[in-house]
């Protein structure tokens, strides 16, 4: 049996990478280091669209973050319907481009006291989410349905 040596093959006594010579002006190539160019801040820049969600699928404007309706001091809500599907919802104190849709009914309301009504885009008529109204009104609007306008460029 014969044992091989390992990592001894013979090599020519090659200079193995010393300080590279950087003295003759000899096709000497300069690395070109790219960088990532600063994004300017969207939020500025675009404005308050910035904070608008739209529709998923026609992007029609349909609220905006800063009218996020806190109930019982939360704004986003997990529920299931009596079919078991579940939603979960962005609760807004109005809606931009959205209707109304049937004729509010207190049955198997997720929040107690608000009749619901179904909220869809005004565009593309997605049923989006709902509307409730109690002593108040707001809406909710399902997240999977909607989108933020950060990022989407048309
Ligand atoms: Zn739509």
């Amino acid at each position: 049996m014969k044992v091989r040596p390992l990592g001894c093959a013979e090599v020519e006594a090659a200079p193995v990478c010393g300080p590279a010579s950087v003295g003759a002006d000899t096709g000497l190539v300069v690395p070109t280091i790219v960088e990532p160019e600063p994004q300017p801040d969207a939020a500025t820049s675009v404005g308050d669209t910035a904070n608008d969600w739209l529709c998923a699928w026609c992007h029609n404007r349909v609220a905006n973050e800063k009218d996020r309706f806190p109930y019982n001091g939360k704004d986003e809500f997990t529920f299931r319907n009596p079919e078991g599907i579940r939603f979960e919802i962005i609760t807004f104190s109005r809606t931009l481009g959205c209707q109304k849709e049937g004729v509010a009914t207190l049955e198997h309301t997720w929040f107690p006291g608000y009749a619901w009504s179904y909220c869809q885009c005004g565009e593309c008529g997605q049923h989006l989410g709902w509307y409730y109204a109690g002593t108040i009104e707001f809406a909710g609007l399902i997240i999977s349905r909607i989108v933020r306008a950060v990022g989407v460029r048309n």
